[in-house]
């Protein structure tokens, strides 16, 4: 098909040019006396995203799926117990991965899609932990499958009332470098990122953030593991080097994405997302249709979820918009299978592209039998964005 392609599923995310060509690199040695020139400052960069001071980062070479491994296995004893409220899709696959490792996993199976993480229930049953068993409370931050984004400082604030010392351990593979997120003034203890969404890259880096609790812990001991050991990382990385062998264009990729982010400022990253959020909000609802998400005040600015009404199978709508218009658009994922499909809305976007792809989304809701006016919904994201213009 002529013209470029729209990729709006939430992760992977378009890969600017800058990036691009700042990965096109030839090879180098990555134990020559100059590698740590390029990089300690690029260490120092990503706690700068993170916005820790107090804590550490690594980068390892996986997905976020095994960031969540990193995370676990360097951090906690075998077979601890784990708290995780599970109302979406990575939130069951963390829990899955933890199960498999032999951590034993409490989730609130009552939860619906679409809640956001019960502060209240949490801190209750912490409470009720007179004797410390649960060793970490994992949130995954932003929910990609449903729009729902947690609020880590009221989930720490009711952590720390009732004097429990679980670690709080967070997924932040959607949000972080879009949504703000503050490690340290939210008293996160370990933070998971993957590059493949805010941050612009491919898929292939974990990047975490530890709280000196964390590291605490992960000296202690932690739970066997060999390729993901975070101390030899550690140790690897403050000399300015890796302890295996790096993705050279994926560390070039990484300084261009932490340039580009920090020269846009993290406060304007996130003020973008939110404005561009909006927009997508307001054709949803110009559309007629409902989101996922259950409580406004939790709706996530990097993924939209949209339930398509029971006369319309929502992944007719998605195979349209792929095939002929080379849009993509995420998928519902678990039970939201056929009933809703996802717009991504995060990374190296404006409203411009926004525009396009939801303008495609309108036109494939009507030819798939939905009774809108053309326009209903792309008119409704330009008339919310001329009134508080950007
Ligand atoms: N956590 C969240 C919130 C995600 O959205 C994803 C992927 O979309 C993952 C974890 C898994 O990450 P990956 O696919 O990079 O392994």
């Amino acid at each position: 098909m002529p013209g470029h392609s729209h990729l709006f599923v939430p992760g992977p995310t378009t890969l600017p040019d800058r990036i691009l060509r700042a990965m096109h690199r030839a090879s180098e040695d990555h134990r020559s006396s100059a590698f740590p020139e390029f990089v300690k400052p690029l260490l120092t960069d990503l706690a700068r995203l993170f916005r820790t001071e107090r804590g550490e980062v690594a980068l390892f070479h996986a997905s976020g799926t095994g960031g969540w491994e990193i995370a676990l296995t360097n951090t906690l004893a075998p077979g601890a117990q784990l708290l995780l409220p599970c109302a979406g899709q990575f939130a069951v696959l963390w829990g899955e991965s933890a199960r498999k490792l032999g951590y034993q996993v409490e989730t609130f199976d009552d939860l619906a899609w679409g809640e956001a993480p019960p502060v209240d229930r949490i801190a209750g049953r912490l409470a009720e932990d007179s004797a410390h068993v649960i060793a970490a409370v994992l949130v995954v931050h932003n929910e990609t499958s449903t729009g729902v984004t947690a609020d880590l400082a009221r989930v720490r604030a009711a952590m720390n009332r009732t004097g429990h010392p679980a670690l709080l351990m967070i997924d932040g593979v959607s949000s972080i470098g879009s949504l703000e997120y503050r490690h340290d003034d939210w008293g996160v203890d370990v933070a998971i990122t993957g590059s493949q969404k805010g941050l612009m890259l491919p898929a292939g880096l974990a990047l975490l953030a530890l709280s000196q609790k964390a590291l605490a812990r992960a000296s202690a001991g932690g739970s066997p593991r060999a390729y993901f050991d975070l101390a030899a990382m550690l140790t690897a990385n403050r000399a300015g080097y890796f302890p295996y062998t790096p993705s050279i264009p994926m560390l070039y990729g990484l300084r261009e994405s932490l340039d580009m982010l920090l020269a846009e400022g993290l406060d304007a990253v996130s003020q973008r997302h939110r404005r561009l959020a909006d927009g997508v909000r307001s054709a949803v609802q110009g559309w007629g249709l409902s989101r996922c998400c259950l409580d406004d005040h939790a709706t996530s600015d990097t993924v939209t979820t949209i339930l398509v009404p029971g006369s319309l199978d929502a992944r007719r709508v998605i195979a349209r918009a792929f095939t002929r218009y080379d849009l993509a658009l995420g998928g519902g994922l678990g039970p939201l299978a056929g009933r809703a499909f996802r717009i991504g809305h995060l990374g190296d976007l404006n409203e411009g592209m926004l525009l396009g792809a939801l303008a495609l989304v309108e036109m494939c809701l009507i030819e798939e039998g939905m009774p809108l006016t053309a326009g209903s919904g792309v008119a409704a994201a330009e008339r919310r964005w001329l009134e508080v213009p950007g």
